[in-house]
């Protein structure tokens, strides 16, 4: 079928709108509508050649109405409201244990570019391959995904708001809830007050965590850390990371890096007390650690996690649950924009004008 999709032709280049076929569904697969799709920084990476070969449709974070189903679909009908999430391959040992996010296929299927079965399902009018971003491509008027990244919602809430719980949301929602549990006296520290730093801390809010501690240098974002639930924001343009283990003398049990930046996971992890563990979630360089004096003599340990180590299709709806009864108010970081103004959302998040831009595709036929 003929669709319109935000393609991105060349590395750093804006993204184009243009008319593109989408192959009809396998069994495995679902047809959906969009409606809306957030914008993430990972898109932006992917737009600037980063992770995926070029031609390339992004988008991760889609939200829509199912159109069709595949015969070997089971989890979900024509009619329902869905979120996409990140691809997983189901049955290699991650998966089946129930860490999907930590499939062993986890590269290949969500920046590979290909399908599940190695073949391509979006292509230009003079039929030229394009590749897909996570399973799913969703800056478009419709997506086909694997039914494993296909996860049914609760249709009385506003459908446009919720792709973002598909990948930015649950990553750091995810990361305190799933991974790191940490108990009400765990005091947590959260570095860089994007949309993923800001989920977690509302998760660790869910999760009754007494002490959550943010880290921004942007007086905007740590204002809205408050809001949802931050209870000591430092803005290192007043407390400069050297001095931060003097405001906070007892440490903290885990820390969350949402930047990648080295710095500033070489300073989460002089925060951490004994046995305290540091997780990283943002796409970053190389680290240079003294394994002694930073890691072993007061047995730290350093992880990464990947999707919030969820299970998308249990994770996702109980966030929306915790939504509606106000718990996670997750809409305060978002702003709409039209599909056409898709490169003005992707600039506004990089300034960090706006913490989760969500472009609205739907209206299209
Ligand atoms: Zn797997």
């Amino acid at each position: 079928m003929k669709i319109e999709a935000a393609m991105v032709n060349e590395a750093k280049q804006p993204l184009e709108i243009k008319e593109l076929n989408l192959d009809d569904i396998k069994d495995n697969e679902v047809l959906i509508k969009i409606s809306a799709s957030g914008v993430c920084h990972t898109d932006a990476v992917g737009r600037d050649g980063g992770t995926t070969p070029l031609p390339l449709v992004l988008g991760h974070e889609g939200s829509g109405i199912v159109e069709k189903t595949g015969a070997d679909v089971n989890s979900v009908q024509v009619g329902d409201h869905v979120v996409l999430s990140f691809s997983y391959c189901g049955k290699c040992r991650n998966c089946r244990a129930g860490h999907p996010g930590m499939c062993e296929h986890f590269n290949e299927l969500n920046f590979g570019g290909k399908n599940f079965d190695g073949t391509y399902r979006l292509h230009t009018t003079s039929n030229a391959d394009v590749n897909v971003f996570f399973g799913q491509s969703s800056f478009a008027t419709y997506a086909v995904a694997d039914e494993h990244s296909v996860v049914k919602v609760d249709p009385e809430v506003d459908l446009n708001l919720l792709g973002p719980l598909g990948c930015g949301i649950q990553t750091g929602a995810g990361t305190v809830l799933n991974y790191l549990k940490p108990a009400p006296d765990d005091a947590l520290a959260i570095f860089g007050a994007g949309g993923v730093g800001l989920a977690a801390v509302m998760g660790a809010k869910v999760a009754g965590v007494r002490q959550i501690i943010v880290i921004d240098r942007n007086d905007n974002r740590l204002a809205i850390a408050k809001e949802v639930g931050a209870t000591d924001v430092i803005n290192t343009d007043d407390v400069p990371l050297e001095k931060l283990q003097d405001e906070f003398p007892e440490g903290v049990k885990y820390a969350i890096d949402t930047t990648g930046s080295s710095l500033l996971i070489k300073t989460a992890l002089g925060l951490l007390q004994p046995a305290g563990e540091c997780v990283v979630v943002g796409i970053g360089g190389k680290l240079e650690l003294d394994l002694m004096s930073d890691l072993l003599l007061e047995s730290k340990k350093l992880s990464g996690v990947v999707e919030g180590d969820s299970q998308p299709q249990k994770f996702i709806p109980q966030l929306v649950q915790y939504y509606k009864e106000g718990k996670f108010p997750f809409d305060k970081l978002v702003r709409f924009y039209d599909f056409k103004d898709i490169n003005q959302a992707f600039a506004d998040s990089k300034s960090g004008a706006i913490i989760k831009p969500i472009v609205l595709v739907n209206g299209h036929e």
